[in-house]
């Protein structure tokens, strides 16, 4: 019997090409299609397959910047105490033996670690004239490491202060703003002259004496949010946390960046300037004009914390730099020591949180960069993390060609919204600072077990040429959106790509104004029927209509017996529309548990809103339902996520991947041919604290359709470092990982 599930996987085995396939499938008997046999792997894995996009052309890699080829990076974060403490040798040979293309080496700007001459450069307590970091810039060079210039220019002392008032942060009382940790040190002002004169003479200062590759300030500009000060300066400008001050932060820190690399290349052409970098999807500066002038991204994003602890965070600060930087170099720092809150700067991490760190760096296409603060006795007086570095810089060194990743291949796009991200303040019924956050991590949880392939998209890059291969894009409560933006995202639908969007999407304008409708009313066919609604007790429910023949939609499958599902915390009322799927049986008491029912059972008030134009389909979820899945982990809100992309989809993927586990994936179009990364987070220490063991999943069987005309040579994997045998059937590529221990990359080499 044709089925749909055997007609797919007829599909998919013959390496049919996958519109006609949809269309033949409205032909099919809709009595033979039932819920259940739709699908029988919750995971998602009989999609239909669709040709990976054209190669690109070949890189003549004599014309990409020197930092493109660096596969490795080091530190030791120098401390005061150093330049009596660490042995240059040592710590340059160990370095050298981890293989590493470029090493730090601290200048700074809060204490000089050379004979500065630049006033107010206090020279640290152990320097006594010695020029420590021409020492090691020199012991780095000889053993054909590059150099970057470490500086720290967001604090100084008291006598700074004494002389240059106007260089402090202030409080809204006038009084200088000191670090929490040593009120000695006062925090300097981004607008203020110390940026202007200070650093650039530091700058000026390295490069007359040295001979380094690159600059770099730690500590600025801040990560994740936006400073907040009262100086004469800023008290002039827009008010903290405002959209208006978000864009003269951005202009400020734009125009400090050219102005430093304008002076890094006044010595050598190839030299750049760059900063601390990271914030994952918060970002600070803008990321898309940042990613326009930047040659270097430091994702300063070392590891898990307390109020942070998922396991992706470095996968997902990947992702940001893959949706801004247009293939320039990304480095995730990855801290050896241990991080969290509290933390120890010199005492190591578990080794296989590190480990899984530099998978997650290397998974998501950035370079491993192995940190440690502090040399004490020689180089270090808790030494454990060093070999676990060795190691894994040693493996990834054999197999380079793989890390040179050309371009993700992924045909889903989620819409991060950095200007939602950062300024948003949630929802009128919950306003916190962690309502974006957890409804980031929702949708990412979701999309991980449904193994889907997807990008990050900025939302100042929605032009149709870099929208053009996704086949959906997914707005996850993207509250701040411009006209342009919704016009962009008209022009994506228009042309044939689906939308899913939720809650208070496109609610608000890029300044923050609330709109009397979302700006995407029309082309979602929603309308705003009243102001957000939260939960007061026992949240809404979403009641299953069923549709003329009377089996439910396809974003229903799987949810059977029940005449409702759970809705979600928040929702913005919708007015009603015809033939709805879901609809809200709005909340009511959840104790005492004699008033626990709905008083008003049945509603016209819609809870999705689906458009269907054949290539185009539209989505709308009145509910918060990625932070609601995020915070309950139900699974009916998992399975309503899972169904409602994979039917924006049209079931389309560029990879399948079938096997046990929970898993992240990574496939990207490399130099050789292509690469698929596997995380393994199936642990128990996958939502807090460290990995502290690994716990290996069985067989994973892989299929993607290769571009007309491409030939493979050979499939490795390159942790167990063995060929698997492959099989083509058409133009489709099958192979089998026997295992995933923490990690695997399946290595396709075309002939
Ligand atoms: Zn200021």
């Amino acid at each position: 019997m044709l089925n749909r599930r055997n007609f797919l996987k007829t599909g998919i085995t013959t390496g049919a090409a996958a519109l006609p396939l949809v269309s033949k499938l409205d032909a099919l008997d809709p009595v033979t299609f039932t819920a259940q046999e739709a699908r029988a792997d919750e995971k998602g894995t009989t999609g239909i397959l669709v040709p990976l996009p054209d190669r690109l052309p070949p890189v003549d890699p004599a014309t990409e910047p020197w930092q493109k080829r660096v596969r490795r990076v080091g530190q030791t974060n120098m401390t005061e105490h150093d330049p009596a403490v660490m042995n240059i040798e040592e710590w340059a040979d160990y370095w050298h033996a981890m293989k590493v293309d470029v090493v730090y080496v601290s200048v700074t700007g809060i204490l000089a670690f050379y004979p500065s001459k630049v006033p107010f450069h206090k020279h640290g307590k152990y320097l006594n004239g010695r020029d420590f970091f021409g020492e090691c810039a020199a012991a780095a060079k000889k053993r054909g490491m590059r150099v970057v210039a470490r500086m720290s220019p967001d604090l100084n002392w008291p006598d700074a202060l004494a002389a240059h008032p106007e260089w402090a942060m202030r409080h809204k009382d006038g009084s200088p703003q000191l670090s929490t940790e040593d009120p000695r040190l006062f925090k300097t002002c981004m607008f203020s002259t110390y940026m202007d004169d200070y650093v650039p003479a530091i700058i000026h200062e390295v490069n007359s004496l040295y001979d380094v590759d690159c600059f770099y300030t730690n500590g600025w500009p801040p990560l994740g949010n936006l400073p907040e000060c009262y100086c004469a300066i800023c008290s002039k400008l827009p008010a903290p946390a405002t959209p208006a001050y978000w864009r003269v932060f951005t202009e400020r820190v734009l125009a400090l960046w050219k102005r430093y690399d304008g002076i890094a290349k006044e010595k050598k052409a190839d030299s750049f300037f760059f900063a601390n970098s990271g914030g994952n999807v918060r970002g600070g500066p803008n990321l898309d004009q940042l990613g326009k002038i930047i040659e270097w991204f430091q994702a300063d994003n070392q590891g898990r914390t307390y109020e942070d602890p998922a396991i992706w965070g470095c996968s997902s600060q990947g992702r940001v730099c893959n949706a801004v930087l247009d293939g320039k170099f990304a480095a995730n720092v990855t801290a050896a020591y241990s991080t969290g809150n509290p933390g120890w700067r010199n005492a190591s991490k578990a080794p296989d949180e590190i480990r899984m760190w530099f998978n997650e760096t290397l998974a998501s296409g950035m370079a491993p960069y192995c940190h440690f603060v502090g040399a004490e006795d020689g180089f270090g007086e808790d030494r454990r993390w060093q070999k676990v570095g060795l190691d894994y810089f040693n493996w990834t060194a054999r197999h380079d060609a793989h890390w040179a990743t050309r371009r993700s291949v992924a045909n889903l796009g989620v819409v991060i919204g950095q200007s939602t991200q950062l300024l948003y303040p949630g929802p009128a019924t919950m306003r916190t600072r962690t309502y974006m956050h957890e409804t980031t991590q929702g949708i990412y949880d979701a999309l991980l077990r449904g193994r889907f392939a997807f990008d990050y998209v900025h939302e100042d890059r929605l032009e149709p040429e870099r929208l053009k291969k996704y086949r959906a894009l997914l707005l996850p409560n993207v509250a701040m959106l411009s006209d342009r933006q919704c016009d962009q995202l008209r022009d994506f639908v228009r042309s044939g790509g689906s939308l899913v969007a939720s809650f208070e999407t496109s609610l608000y304008d890029e300044d923050l104004k609330p709109r009397p409708n979302f700006g995407l009313a029309d082309l979602m066919g929603v309308s705003k029927a009243g102001d957000a609604v939260g939960t007061n007790g026992n949240p809404y429910y979403a009641r299953i209509e069923k549709e003329g023949s009377g089996e439910p939609h396809e974003i229903l499958r799987g949810f059977v017996d029940t005449n409702w599902i759970p809705g979600a915390q928040n929702r913005v009322p919708l007015k009603p529309i015809n033939n709805p799927v879901l609809t809200v049986v709005p909340g009511f008491v959840r104790y005492p548990p004699e008033l626990a029912y709905p008083p008003v059972p049945h509603t016209d008030e819609p809870a999705v809103v689906l458009r269907d134009d054949g290539a185009s389909r539209t989505a709308w979820l009145a509910g918060d339902v990625e932070r609601t899945y995020w915070i309950t982990g139900h699974g009916d809100l998992l399975r309503l996520l899972h169904n409602t992309i994979r039917w924006a989809l049209h079931d389309e993927q560029v990879v399948s991947v079938d096997g046990p586990g929970f898993i992240e994936m990574f496939c990207w179009e490399t130099e050789p041919g292509y690469a698929l990364h596997l995380l393994n987070y199936s642990n128990a220490n996958a939502f807090h604290g460290w990995e502290q063991s690994v716990e290996p999943l069985g067989p994973q069987k892989v299929s993607m359709q290769l571009p007309a005309g491409v030939r493979v040579k050979q499939v490795e994997l390159l942790r167990a470092e063995q060929t698997v045998p492959f099989r083509i059937d058409g133009q489709e590529l099958r192979f089998t990982i026997p295992a995933v221990a923490d990690y695997e990359v399946a290595a396709v080499t075309l002939a």
